[in-house]
């Protein structure tokens, strides 16, 4: 072991005691090393298990085009970027990505940033500052709530899904400067989709900008599995987020809209001035996702599928899936240690699904994340009911 230097000993023996603070509500986190390649199945420990909490919703991380699109991207750009792509990091198929992605999003023009807790944090805090108000959903993903705090700006958290009381809240605002309704289109934690056409008349009725991540929905929902807005039929969204790391199996992320606010993001948004940009195979294995995704739509179909069977098979178990609208099916638990226990139980089952708890989730709503892929079987989906159903039964949840 390397030793800790005495000075440091005092603040060491503090962090030993947080640590087992944490483990002591149940709540500390150890990743499960997995054996690749991404899959319906992967290896935990030397043995076999179906996989069903990843986010690459498509099955498209281990396609044979996507992986030979980012071989190719390595042997002709590099394996890295260079710099920021202000610097010297803009390649071609970094335009080439932004152009597929405007194109796929309806929207003017589109913008890479390195992953979608910097687009998130970029887009926010370039729009909004001290003296401007955000509003955010009680249920949005860390990295908008991270973002609002660092952007300064006034933040006004409305229930989840609650256009009822957004709307009192925007009334009785008095407030100068710019204003911003911001959601999480499908919820990552719920499943659930955000009332995107309510919140376009809010921001059409009290003037502000409405801004919709769509990690969860850019891929795998509405019209052309463009997202929220095309499931919707909205042209109301002012600034969609999107990533390439979920449905498009890669890494990275953008944020589409007109040209104006893209030409201010590349001069204002500091995770995307100083940082080194997307690397070239990254990029391009997102850009073969979305043509798999325009010329093979029988993918998304098969995830929706295979998730109403496993959620009807759930559901018939006596399991509480939530409100889930989608193919991300949170299994609530409640408590964070039986949360645990529930994802072990499960383990030895031959199923890999994450027990999810605070802070990701509120206090006393833990659960399992559950989520198929488009490259599952339905055999799979009736083996995991069964294998959720005995650990179910073993830690007296069912
Ligand atoms: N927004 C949402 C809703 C997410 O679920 C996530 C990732 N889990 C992010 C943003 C961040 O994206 P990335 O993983 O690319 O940083």
């Amino acid at each position: 072991m390397i030793p800790i230097r005495d000075a440091a000993a005092r603040e060491y023996a503090a962090i030993a005691h947080e640590l087992n603070d944490i483990e002591t509500q149940g709540l500390l986190r150890r990743p499960e090393t997995i054996e690749g390649p991404i899959g319906p199945r992967v290896r935990i420990n030397g043995k076999e298990v179906l996989l069903l909490c990843t986010n690459d919703y498509l099955g498209l991380a281990n396609h044979p085009a996507v992986k030979q699109a980012a071989r190719e991207a390595l042997e002709r750009d590099g394996a890295g970027a260079g710099a920021s792509r202000l610097v010297s990091g803009t390649l071609s198929i970094h335009k080439e990505l932004e152009r597929a992605l405007a194109n796929l999003k309806k929207t003017e023009s589109a913008l890479v940033f390195g992953s979608g807790y910097l687009a998130n944090i970029g887009a926010v805090s370039t729009l909004c500052g001290p003296g401007d108000t955000i509003y955010s959903d009680r249920l949005n993903h860390a990295s908008i709530i991270d973002a609002c705090r660092l952007s300064r700006a006034r933040i006004r958290i409305f229930p989840h899904r609650d256009t009822g009381q957004l709307r009192k809240t925007l009334k009785k605002s008095r407030a100068a400067g710019r204003k911003m309704i911001v959601t999480d289109g499908v919820f990552s934690m719920d499943g659930d989709i955000a009332p995107l056409p309510e919140l376009a008349d809010l921001a059409d009725e009290f003037g502000t900008l409405l801004m919709v991540d769509d990690a969860h929905a850019t891929g795998v929902l509405g019209k052309d599995w463009s997202g929220t807005s095309a499931y919707f039929s909205l042209n109301g969204v002012d600034v969609q987020m999107g990533t390439l790391s979920k449905a498009l199996g890669s890494y990275g992320a953008f944020i589409a809209g007109p040209n104006q606010l893209i030409e201010l993001l590349i001069n204002r948004a500091r995770s995307f001035i100083y940082t080194t940009a997307l690397p070239p195979a990254s990029a391009a294995a997102a850009l073969a996702a979305l043509k798999i995704l325009k010329d093979e739509p029988d993918f998304p179909r098969r995830l929706w599928q295979n998730a109403d069977t496993l959620k009807t098979g759930l559901r018939a178990s006596g399991f509480s899936v939530g409100s889930s609208e989608t193919f991300i099916i949170p299994l609530i638990v409640g408590d964070a240690r039986t949360c645990v226990a529930m994802a072990t139980a499960l383990l030895k089952e031959g199923v890999f699904a994450q027990a999810i708890r605070p802070p990701s989730v509120p206090e006393g709503s833990s659960r399992l994340r559950i989520v198929p892929s488009a490259l599952h079987e339905t055999a799979d989906m009736e083996l995991a009911v069964q294998a959720f159903e005995r650990a179910g039964k073993k830690c007296g949840i069912i």
